[in-house]
């Protein structure tokens, strides 16, 4: 599978995507776009749209409370509740949403890497998880960084 990055800025409040196809981004052309947005003084964050990041090892502490680690912009964010028009034109039911990439707290490997927090935002009630099953948590995640 050949990967996508997605390079989005806003300017003059409107939001931009340009999508660079390749498997690393700095070999799509993203990192170098991206770049060249920055000399305009504009901020470009870059987003995978298709493979989703597990949270490095060095990341596992979230800055903030509250926040949910975005899988494809491979940064922990403050997610905000808020519909998306598609396409289309048709606009879908609000979610909690990556507010750079709109990613919602739906989607599989965003409820896999910060379960507490989702279940959070969805107002459920969760039981605070014990010391062991924390540790089997990081022990899995360590697994599947690895694999
Ligand atoms: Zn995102």
């Amino acid at each position: 599978m050949i990967n996508t990055w997605n390079v989005i800025w806003w300017q003059n409040g409107k939001k931009y995507i340009r999508r660079f196809p390749g498997d690393k981004p700095s070999e799509s052309g993203a990192i170098a776009f991206g770049k060249q947005l920055q000399g305009q003084g504009i901020t470009p964050h870059v987003s995978s749209s298709r493979k989703a990041f597990a949270i490095p090892v060095k990341m596992r502490i979230p800055p903030e409370d509250g926040m949910v680690w975005c899988p494809y912009c491979m940064k922990w964010k403050h997610f905000v509740e808020k519909s998306i028009r598609h396409d289309n034109g048709v606009i879908g039911p609000a979610a909690w949403r990556c507010p750079i990439c709109t990613i919602s707290i739906h989607d599989f490997f965003v409820r896999m890497w910060s379960p507490m927090m989702v279940a959070r935002l969805e107002g459920r009630r969760v039981k605070i998880p014990s010391e062991k099953a924390v540790a089997e948590r990081i022990r899995t995640t360590r697994g599947k960084r690895r694999a």
